[in-house]
């Protein structure tokens, strides 16, 4: 491709950015996305809002045309792109209809040399979510399943959610005209239920916990075939949004991989997608060597099944009833768990758990050291990391990457009781008392 061509294509990528309805094409174009595979038997079906293969109900997943991407990607042409994840277009399912596009992605990858050095690692680096347009990780997600939605003709998207994933819908419906019906488990935070029905949307509280949310939801994506359930029938594409987050780290360090992953696990699809971001960039030949990092996944006591299975050396996990403070991950019968584990044993990681008093350490030692205030996710991460550190399985000299998926704003209740140290009097003999006695 010639330099003019190039910037002509990024020109129109630019332009696509803003959201609205559009006409729905009659021939539709994926860019480079050519078919859904089914990971268990291979077989493959035309791209389609479907998501288990008809032959033996394995989960569906988008392949690609990778000698089409290998000849025409670059990373020239990346760098050029657009600071969101639609930089990466050409290794999504990228239709072409106006993208649902507010702004995911693109996150700083930031430098922590304040907690590396309290957790005993050289060189520590965090990807933080928080600046995403609804301050998660589940922008990515979302971006991807509205404008796969959009391009099939959906005009309602509608999911099953742990919190953040009902913003990010909520949000991408308002700003392109969808409507939305979001369900959310009862008794979430007051932060996460706030910055979903402020959109406007539908937002409805199901009694039970995620597991209940979403055997609903597959029921109901059965009865409502004019809706786009963004972990159902769409999820294919969903999930592709994911991989992002492993493409942006490898372009942020340069083109590498680094040496260790830390990735909190909910259905285990996001450790599962940039595990298969970190392989395509090396497939296409934007990462000159074979990805070498471990990839450990993260999560609570209180519902940690697929670390359980880790440590028994089980091949599959067995359900759990979801008990932990960490509600956005509180996933007790995880759609990816079975491949998460596959996964982090692929690449020397591990799945590791956590105690729930410590989900509230990991947050408080991450912003007392670096200045961020995550939510219980992240929490979950730090915690997992300074355990992996503790017992070797990650060591000092290994660079490593923690994912800090998302705000602790939305999670304030998980800090228990904290305010003021003292309430005084507006005097300066006041203040000296107050300091003396924090000292
Ligand atoms: C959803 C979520 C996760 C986990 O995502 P999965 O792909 O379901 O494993 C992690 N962190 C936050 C903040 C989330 O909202
Ligand atoms: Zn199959």
């Amino acid at each position: 491709m010639t330099h003019q061509e190039n910037s002509a294509l990024i020109d129109r990528a630019l332009s696509r950015r803003t959201a609205s309805v559009p006409e729905i094409p009659e021939v539709l174009d994926w860019g480079n996305a050519r078919a859904l595979a089914c990971k268990e038997c291979g077989n493959e079906t035309p791209l389609q809002p479907q998501h288990v293969c008809e032959f033996c109900f394995g989960p569906l997943e988008v392949v690609y045309d990778y000698e089409r991407i290998a000849a025409t990607t670059s990373r020239e042409r990346i760098a050029l792109g657009a600071p969101t994840i639609w930089r990466y277009a050409d290794l999504l399912p990228a239709p072409n209809v106006e993208w649902v596009d507010i702004g995911a992605g693109w996150s700083r990858l930031i430098d922590a040399p304040r907690l590396a050095a309290e957790l005993g690692l050289k060189k520590l680096w965090l990807k933080f979510e928080g600046t995403n347009p609804t301050h998660s990780f589940k922008d990515r997600v979302v971006t991807v399943a509205l404008t796969a939605a959009r391009a099939f003709g959906f005009k309602v998207a509608a999911c099953a959610s742990t919190g953040n994933l009902a913003g990010a819908v909520a949000a991408h419906a308002a700003a392109s005209g969808m409507e939305s019906v979001v369900f959310i488990p009862e008794g979430l935070e007051t932060g996460k239920v706030a910055a979903a029905a402020v959109y406007g949307g539908r937002l409805i509280a199901v009694e039970g916990s995620y597991d209940d949310v979403n055997r609903l939801c597959a029921e109901l994506c059965g009865v409502k075939d004019d809706w786009a359930f963004v972990n159902v029938n769409v999820r294919p594409y969903y999930s592709e949004g994911s991989k992002t987050l492993g493409y942006e780290i490898v372009e942020q360090l340069g083109w590498r991989s680094p040496d260790a992953v830390i990735i909190p696990v909910a259905s285990g699809s996001l450790l599962t997608k940039v595990k298969k971001g970190l392989g395509e960039l090396h497939q296409v030949g934007l990462l000159d060597e074979a990805p070498h990092t471990a990839i450990h996944g993260a999560q609570a006591d209180g519902c940690s099944p697929v670390a359980r299975a880790f440590e028994e050396g089980a091949e599959d996990f067995r359900p759990v009833k979801p008990d932990t403070i960490a509600k956005s991950l509180a996933i007790g019968n995880p759609a990816d768990g079975y491949y998460a584990l596959r996964d982090v044993r692929a690449t020397g990681g591990t799945v590791t758990r956590i105690p729930e008093e410590s989900v509230a350490e990991g947050m408080k030692l991450l912003a007392r050291t670096e200045g961020i205030f995550t939510e219980t996710a992240g929490g979950v991460t730090i915690a997992t990391l300074e355990k992996l550190i503790r017992e070797g399985s990650v060591t000092p000299d290994q660079e490593t990457v923690a994912l800090i998926t998302g705000v602790g704003l939305k999670t304030i209740e998980a800090l228990g009781d904290i305010g003021p140290s003292h309430v005084i009097g507006a005097n300066v003999e006041a203040v000296d008392r107050a300091l003396e006695e924090t000292e």
